[in-house]
């Protein structure tokens, strides 16, 4: 690279060492975060397609004093390792909103925690989780867990087990972000789940584009033969959300259904629609 300003090959080595200054800002700042811990969970309703009930929550981690998303600073805390300690926080954060939402009255909401692949790469994952909602106190129906398939292909064997470890003491599974990864039907009907998260990058092409619909059908299909619950994430209109209902979809979320909340927030969305 000897020509300044004209030279692509220089322009794009400045933009990796920015890109890098970026992330080890991050960590550092994701190192005093953790000592104090300096985020928040906000919750995203799940409702059923054809009563509107709530069937649960979402878990969404959120850093109040910076300005970057989870789809930033987490694949940064998951190279450093720092997802280990923010992960064990989201779980014991999410154990004690689910205690205080009961104890001021609501009834038990599930909460849906996602769960990244350097955690669930973990030996003792399963048990791990397990002891940490006994430490808090809560029935293991209180939390549940998402898991995208590339944390699930990266041992499948292994993954079967820990997933079957997790059924058994009462933990229900979602396969998040469905139709974007490997997809192979032969290794979806092997996995002890519960649900299929469709991704949104299909729920919001749907209006617009016809292998996005193809995609979704063939997801819902896919999800019904297996007997498993289909959740459709980013529905962001009536529209969208009329066409996966009529499609045999039967799980609802997205901005149209409501946005993620508070914990505060959370509780007065509830008793307003709950009357
Ligand atoms: P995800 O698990 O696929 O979560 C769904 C994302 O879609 C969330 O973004 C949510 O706020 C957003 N969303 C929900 N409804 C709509 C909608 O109608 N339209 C659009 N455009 N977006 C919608 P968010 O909160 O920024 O999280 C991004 C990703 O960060 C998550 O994707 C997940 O992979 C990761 N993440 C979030 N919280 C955690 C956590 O506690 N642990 C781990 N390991 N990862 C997390
Ligand atoms: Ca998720
Ligand atoms: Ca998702
Ligand atoms: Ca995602």
């Amino acid at each position: 690279a000897k020509q300044v300003g004209r030279n692509g090959v220089q322009f794009y080595s400045e933009e990796l060492a920015a890109k890098a200054r970026q992330q080890s800002r991050i960590e550092e700042q994701l190192k005093s975060a953790l000592s104090r811990s300096d985020f928040e969970l906000h919750y995203q309703p799940v409702v059923d397609m054809h009563t509107a009930q709530l069937t649960g929550v979402e878990a969404l981690l959120r850093w109040p004093n910076s300005h970057v998303g989870p789809d930033l600073f987490v694949p940064i805390a998951e190279a450093t390792g720092q997802i280990a300690r923010l992960g064990e926080w989201v779980i014991c954060e999410a154990c004690r909103q689910h205690k205080e939402w009961c104890e001021r009255g609501l009834p038990p909401i599930p909460i849906a925690v996602n769960v990244s692949a350097v955690q669930f790469r973990h030996d003792d994952f399963a048990e791990q989780f397990a002891s940490l909602l006994e430490d808090e106190e809560v029935g293991m129906g209180a939390l549940q867990v998402e898991l995208t398939e590339t944390a699930l292909m990266e041992n499948l064997d292994r993954a079967i087990d820990v997933l079957r470890r997790l059924q058994e003491m009462g933990i229900k599974i979602s396969l998040d972000d469905f139709g974007t990864g490997y997809s192979s039907l032969n290794y979806l009907s092997r996995l002890p789940i519960n649900k299929i998260k469709v991704d949104k990058s299909f729920v919001q092409r749907i209006e617009h584009d016809s292998a996005s619909r193809a995609i979704t059908e063939a997801v819902i299909a896919l999800g019904r033969t297996l007997k498993l619950e289909v959740i459709a994430e980013g529905i962001e209109s009536e529209s969208a959300l009329s066409y996966l209902r009529s499609h045999g979809c039967s799980h609802a979320q997205g901005y149209h259904v409501c946005k993620p909340l508070s914990g505060e927030v959370f509780e007065e969305w509830y008793r307003a629609r709950e009357g």
